[in-house]
């Protein structure tokens, strides 16, 4: 129960003076201070937070330098060994979680309702997951080898979450890690890795470099690092793709999107408000897999559209540290800047914008559009805001092409009382997660990822582990009974 009590902030107020609001990249299992800093502020209040270290090649070699170091040894562990590595992780995240979820908040802007109910307790789980799978991996996959270092790259939307899901099932495997995460959003990677090596994680296996995207090129571009996992916007993916073609390297991307929401005449229609909600003011709009596109069913779009401007009056926009918050601060002002240029180009090609009020500073109001022709700036790019353009559908057939009308496929929700119809539809929609009458669910136990430019390779499950060994055929199913 974290409200705006100052105590709340006390626990990060004390890290930060304990490193005298100065990091070092994390390398070989202790902060090295280096070269530059550049500061990290907190988006609702503009308050300074903190100032890290922007990466060099130089740096990135030391980490690669220890995390190769300690990839046999790492490697060389009992998978039950590795297991009890990942359990001390997930209880030490779970002992820490107010800590974490308040830094978060702070770093990033999110509401604390969100880090502390979504945030934080999945990262937990993801380690618990993935302890599952050091313990069975042997048995599960018998010819498969590690990869063995890995450079992955993250973004700022759910900074220690994206961090999980890349670190865990590499660490399960038996690889090491030199992970970078996003400039706006360094903390909480770095309070990981000094937790990680409080509870015994040995030195090199997981290394953290800050930085911006130079950092990020340094350590796709390095010759020692065997797999890139990459989370961030298709124009980087892109990039990415290109430096790491002919050099051997593993590569996964997440990448971007412009989900659909479906809804049918027959869906319950104040769950699918309430879905809107969790689709697309969830972290500020702020997600990758965010429910962008509202499609309604012609017979319900009049009703479902007042009740959803009515939802929208009672959503609470402002400090992220008051539990009561709904909406909390964009991340960084370039990304306001992004969105209401985005906004303003979408009124120009004749949207009509409903929104509610925000707060001065870093925030953007819940905004939904209507009347968006289906090949302009708002229907077709991804905004990454509290931003949902609403149109309507006639036929089932009508909804599938609008929903594939894009040159994304991340995800999709799809809402309705009649299963069958909702099967029907997801077979058909190419994304690669679709939910029926719920949005922006994620478990550890099932993968994530995309089709087109969303990107490629699954994080999570059974298709997340094999992302993080090579050779991973699965056992023989077992022997045909003779006849
Ligand atoms: P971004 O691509 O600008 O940055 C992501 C990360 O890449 C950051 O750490 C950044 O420093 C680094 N980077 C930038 N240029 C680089 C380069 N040339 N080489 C290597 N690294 C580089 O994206 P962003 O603005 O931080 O994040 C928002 C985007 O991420 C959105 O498009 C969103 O859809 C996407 N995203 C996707 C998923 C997913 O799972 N598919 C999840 C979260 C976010």
């Amino acid at each position: 129960d974290y409200g705006p009590a100052p105590e709340n902030t006390d626990l990060v107020r004390a890290w930060l003076e304990r490193h005298d609001g100065r990091f070092g990249h994390f390398i070989d299992g202790a902060f090295r201070p280096s070269g530059g800093t550049f500061d990290v502020f907190e988006p609702a209040t503009g308050r300074h937070l903190a100032s890290v270290t922007q990466g060099t090649s130089a740096d990135v070699d030391d980490a690669v330098r220890a995390a190769r170091a300690a990839q046999p040894g790492w490697a060389a562990l009992s998978g039950h060994d590795r297991a009890r590595h990942l359990y001390a992780l997930a209880r030490h995240v779970q002992k820490h979680a107010r800590f974490l979820s308040v830094l978060e908040s702070l770093d990033n802007g999110k509401p604390i309702r969100e880090s502390r109910d979504i945030d934080i307790p999945l990262v937990a789980r993801h380690f618990y997951h993935h302890a599952g799978w050091a313990e069975l991996l042997e048995d599960e996959f018998p010819s498969a080898r590690p990869v063995g270092v890995c450079g992955q790259i993250i973004p700022w939307n759910f900074p220690l979450l994206m961090l999980a899901w890349k670190v865990a099932p590499a660490l399960a495997a038996g690889n090491t890690v030199v992970l970078k995460p996003a400039e706006y959003t360094p903390l909480t990677a770095l309070a990981f890795a000094e937790l990680a090596a409080d509870c015994g994680l040995p030195a090199g296996v997981l290394n953290i470099v800050t930085g911006d995207g130079s950092t990020g090129a340094a350590i796709v571009g390095h010759g020692d690092i065997d797999k890139i996992a990459f989370t961030g916007s298709t124009e980087v993916g892109r990039i990415i793709r290109r430096q790491t073609a002919g050099t051997g390297k593993f590569l996964t991307l997440e990448l971007g999107g412009k989900s659909p929401f479906i809804v049918f005449a027959d869906a319950d229609l104040d769950a699918a408000v309430e879905g809107v909600v969790d689709a697309i003011w969830f972290n500020q709009g702020q997600v990758c897999c965010a429910g962008a596109r509202i499609l309604v069913a012609e017979a319900v779009a009049e009703r479902f559209e007042t009740r959803l401007k009515a939802r929208m009056k009672t959503l609470r926009i402002g400090d992220p540290l008051d539990k009561c918050t709904d909406v909390g601060a964009i991340v960084h002002p370039v990304q306001l800047d992004r969105i209401r240029k985005l906004v303003s180009q979408g009124a120009r090609e004749g949207a009509v914008l409903h929104q509610t009020d925000a707060p001065e500073g870093c925030f953007f109001p819940p905004t939904l559009a209507v009347g968006v022709e289906p090949a302009s700036t708002l229907a077709r790019e991804e905004i990454f805001g509290p931003v949902a353009t609403l149109t309507e559908f006639r036929t089932p057939e009508d909804a599938v092409a609008l929903a594939n009308n894009t040159k994304y496929g991340l995800a999709a929700s799809v809402w309705s009382e009649n299963v069958n119809l909702c099967l029907d539809i997801a077979a058909q929609v190419k994304a690669g997660v679709v939910w029926v009458n719920c949005t922006n669910i994620f478990d550890a136990g099932a993968g994530f990822g995309g089709y087109r430019e969303s990107g490629y390779g699954r994080e999570g499950g059974r298709e997340g582990m094999m992302a993080y060994l090579s050779h991973p055929e699965p056992k023989a199913s077992g022997t045909e009974p003779e006849v």
